[in-house]
């Protein structure tokens, strides 16, 4: 009975691990000494937010990568053409954006795939990360990823698993910031406000300590 404990609570960790699973890359941040980071957003497109994320990012001159479900791509396909024509990064968050644990091979492979195409159809040809809903995974997912080399980005700095006002969104981001640090915010959601709040206050507090802001396979290419 303890043993099995032990074992469900261990499972229970990997599962939500940033940095470890059984298979395949994972990347919660990049190794590295030089000052650079990148800001990723998490789910949408959605149509009442995507243009004030993407003015702030444009007054800022920041390219930040949006991991987006494929759902809301096939509902919001002017936002998602948006985001791409600003030269974003797009990655994959899935179709339905559900926990893709005890689900079988073949749930997994049409959430990825419908999603992969969904982007390349709006328009997308970068490389595309994957990043899973709620960061979690446990044995099929990283083993079809791993099996077609596709590597899953996780993140080291999520304030808002912390904190909820926009200055303390801001204030916990620039102390746990690190070189190659990728930094996870939600702005799809009205219930986000806080978030896209604190994003242009936390891109010009990266700035005065020096930071340069890269998508995530930018800084993929930098630790390769
Ligand atoms: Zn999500």
């Amino acid at each position: 009975m303890l043993l099995l404990l032990g074992v469900c609570g261990l499972l229970f960790q990997i599962i939500k691990s940033r940095t470890f699973q059984f298979f395949g890359e994972i990347y919660p941040r990049i190794e590295t000494q030089q000052k650079v980071v990148a800001l990723t957003f998490d789910d949408g497109p959605t149509r009442k937010h995507t243009d004030e994320i993407l003015s702030i990012l444009r007054e800022e001159n920041v390219k930040a990568t949006f991991y987006l479900t494929g759902s809301a791509i096939e509902e919001n396909q002017g936002e998602t053409e948006k985001l791409i024509a600003e030269g974003h990064e797009i990655g994959n968050h899935t179709y339905r954006h559900k926990q893709m644990i005890l689900v079988t091979p073949g749930v997994i492979k049409n959430e990825i795939e419908t999603t992969d195409e969904l982007i390349k159809k709006a328009g997308y040809k970068g490389e595309i990360t994957f990043r899973p809903p709620f960061g979690k995974k446990l044995f099929a997912l990283p083993f079809y990823l791993s099996e077609h080399n596709r590597k899953t980005i996780t993140w080291d700095v999520e304030p808002e698993t912390f904190v909820e006002r926009s200055e303390d969104i801001i204030k916990y981001t620039l102390e746990n910031t690190k070189n190659g640090s990728i930094i996870l915010l939600h702005v799809a959601f009205d219930r986000r406000a806080e978030s896209m709040k604190s994003v242009r206050p936390i891109i010009k507090g990266l700035r005065e300590k020096r930071f340069e802001f890269k998508t995530v396979s930018e800084l993929l290419s930098i630790k390769n």
